[in-house]
């Protein structure tokens, strides 16, 4: 709270530039995509007043006084929320595999050069489109919160984040073999956890720290948490009223002690049985697939948790350097493979917006375009309902109210 109360002290350049107060933002456009009803309403006007969406008016009808942003014959989305971030974290293949690369992170990288990292992929992944991240983690101790709390502030620019400090893991983090004079690393990246005690207080501090969710690393290679850890940390989060994200990969063990254990959220999943499906139907746990544009082999799960009603929200956990491509460009062309999967493309476009922001703000709507939303908008020149890779094209970004890219029209 101490340090809130710093950040709103100091000057903050963003907020200058806010909607005022009652001043009202009208964005018109020739379509946008109800992803609540799925459908699309026609020759629409958005009226926009303090961040917040206050009606949808179609026709020609317009409030008295109105800033109007006219974006002619393009496709009006919410804005992307991509739930499976990690933007102070960035591989390279020169470097080598995931193992050399996670070495190298932490003894090369400096805290503030992960959080000017992290502020670049943020600028990045909000003139792509993306409004809201979930970032999960390998940001060092608690870069993440920074990050979250410079963009909040109006230093820099960048999706609202919700951020996890450092994943609790098994012993090792998500490192290979480690020679003893080099495991003290590990806790540079994870906090390894050992019994439900340890357990319970790695939550505390998390929460403490200013993670707005948990996440978990229930298994890395053959270690794994046991039913008592994984029940301690959803026990403790939730009474804290933060939820919990499980990375559950290799088997179906790990994804089972997860969703016994009541997480919020499994990421990954990649082998995922249609006996966890059928508890996380049940207890309504989102699965966050990962899919990247080349998981051929993974594509199966996505048609069998849609057949079970599983809430699918889609993340892209990027974080290998691509040449010519921002991180926001890598982000944007995850969607083509969850058609080639078997969703349809308005399954898709609720994937990445309504059913990402219920998980997310079930309090104060944010994925969706509809009064009392956030004011987070996208425009795209194509149609994403013929085509999802209108996604990769974003023409138009607003968040809060505020526009942050505008392709379409002169000032
Ligand atoms: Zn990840």
């Amino acid at each position: 709270m101490a340090f809130a109360c710093v950040l709103a002290a100091l000057p903050s350049p963003g907020r200058a530039q806010d909607t005022a107060d009652g001043a009202l933002t009208v964005v018109r456009a020739a379509h946008l995509v109800d992803v609540r009803h799925r459908r699309v309403i026609d020759d629409v006007a958005v009226v926009i007043a303090g961040g917040e969406i206050r009606s949808i008016e179609t026709g020609a009808g317009m409030p008295m006084g109105a800033e109007v942003i006219d974006l002619g014959e393009v496709t009006l989305l919410p804005g992307l929320i991509d739930v499976h971030t990690h933007l102070l974290h960035e591989y390279d293949r020169e470097h080598g595999d995931d193992d050399a690369n996670r070495i190298l992170e932490i003894v090369e990288m400096r805290a503030a050069d992960r959080a000017l990292l992290g502020a670049r992929n943020a600028r990045d992944m909000l003139e792509a489109g993306f409004t809201t991240v979930r970032d999960l983690g390998n940001s060092g101790i608690n870069n993440d919160v920074a990050l979250r709390d410079a963009i909040d502030g109006g230093w820099v620019p960048g999706p609202r984040m919700f951020v996890s400090t450092r994943a609790l893991s098994p012993v090792g983090g998500q490192f290979q073999e480690l020679v003893e004079a080099a495991q003290p690393l590990v806790a540079r990246e994870y906090v390894q956890v050992d019994g439900p005690e340890q357990a319970r207080r790695a939550v505390r501090q998390a929460i403490h720290d200013g993670a707005d969710w948990i996440k978990v690393i229930v298994n890395s290679d053959s270690l794994m948490l046991s039913p008592g850890e994984m029940e301690a940390i959803v026990d403790e989060a939730h009474r804290a009223g933060v939820q919990v994200a499980a990375h559950a990969t290799h088997g179906d063990a790990a994804a089972m002690i997860a969703v016994q254990a009541g997480v919020d959220s499994i990421e990954h999943g990649y082998t995922i049985s249609d006996d966890v499906l059928a508890v996380m139907a049940r207890k309504h746990i989102a699965l966050v697939p990962t899919d990247s544009p080349t998981a051929e082999h993974h594509r199966a799960r996505i048609r069998r948790a849609v057949a079970a009603g599983i809430r699918i929200a889609i993340g892209s956990d990027a974080y290998y350097r691509a040449d010519g491509l921002t991180r926001g460009q890598v982000a944007a062309r995850i969607y083509p493979r969850y058609v080639a999967a078997g969703m349809s493309n308005m399954d898709v476009l609720r994937s990445a917006t309504l059913l990402p922001g219920e998980l997310l703000a079930p309090r104060h709507p944010i994925g969706t375009i509809e009064a009392g939303a956030r004011a987070d908008l996208i425009a795209v020149r194509g149609d994403p309902l013929e085509d999802i890779g209108a996604l990769e094209d974003v023409a138009f970004v607003m968040k809060e109210g505020r526009t942050v890219v505008n392709r379409l029209t002169r000032p």
